[in-house]
């Protein structure tokens, strides 16, 4: 192996990647997730969603931005004030964040549970694996058909995400957002597209790449303290968290060829 990237059994010749390419990161992440897709841990359309990802994460910058920051303490303020905190896991999030999930769950105490929207038995064995070994403490068992969707991802555990009250959502569809909402509980997305539909139903959005924001949140859920926590809650505001997004994204592309 070169370069610390990652090879899979079935390699067929990807080109390694110096460490001195100006989007090393960028390059090495899209080959982990090709590798993961090959593996069946990443469904090929969890690819054109990371596409979608990068490209909002140009447009603000590849940081995590100021108005950003406010919406990952008001993350974690909600996850400690909650009584059932789920984490809910994907493909793309454990293929990219597993580490990041598992200090997250410590930090917070939530319940970690896999779901997906093209789920097989073997895929969510294959994610819950991948957490496990990243050190989360992964909550599995009987599932059922839960939600009120009429896809996969309507399958969940009684006493995991369908009791939750606050409910974690990286890089969540639209569809399963509403649902969730719908249901009464408060969903916090990790969605780089402030205009998707996830970004505008949910109770709170962070629009930061996931990697930044897990840790983010993690941190403050250990430094807040409970004042801290009840002026960050009393004053959330998404459609002002969104609305800033969109502002400094726009005030980058005003100065993009400067
Ligand atoms: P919606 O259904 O909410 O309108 P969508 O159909 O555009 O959204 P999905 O594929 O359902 O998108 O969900 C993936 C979302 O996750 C996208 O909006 C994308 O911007 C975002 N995303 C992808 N990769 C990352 C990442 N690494 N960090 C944060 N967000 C990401
Ligand atoms: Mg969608």
């Amino acid at each position: 192996m070169r370069h610390g990237t990652l090879r899979s059994p079935d390699y067929r010749g990807v080109p390694v990647i110096p460490p001195d390419h100006p989007r090393y990161r960028s390059l090495v992440t899209r080959e982990r997730l090709a590798e993961y897709a090959r593996s069946g841990v990443v469904a090929m359309e969890g690819l054109t969603s990371h596409g979608r990802g990068e490209a909002f994460d140009y447009l603000i910058g590849e940081q995590t931005t100021a108005t950003a920051r406010l919406a990952e303490q008001t993350a974690a303020a909600m996850l400690m004030s909650a009584r059932h905190p789920v984490i809910s896991v994907n493909g793309n999030t454990a293929a990219l964040a597993a580490p990041e999930i598992a200090a997250l769950q410590k930090a917070c105490g939530a319940l970690v549970e896999v779901n997906l929207f093209h789920r097989t038995g073997q895929r969510v064995l294959q994610i819950e694996e991948i957490l496990r070994n990243a050190g989360a403490d992964v909550y599995s068992g009987e599932a059922e058909r839960l939600l009120p969707l009429t896809h996969d991802r309507a399958w969940c555990r009684r006493e995991g995400m369908y009791s939750a009250d606050v409910i974690l959502v990286p890089l969540e569809d639209g569809d399963r957002c509403e649902a969730l909402i719908g249901m009464g509980k408060k969903v916090i997305a990790v969605d780089l597209n402030p205009l998707s539909r996830t970004a505008k139903t949910a109770t709170l959005t962070v629009v930061d790449e996931v990697t930044r924001a897990l840790p983010e949140i993690a941190k403050a859920c250990l430094e807040l303290s409970p004042a801290d926590r009840n002026r960050l809650l009393a004053s959330l505001d998404n459609h002002y968290l969104l609305s800033e997004a969109i502002r400094e994204i726009t005030l980058r592309l005003s100065h993009a060829l400067d």
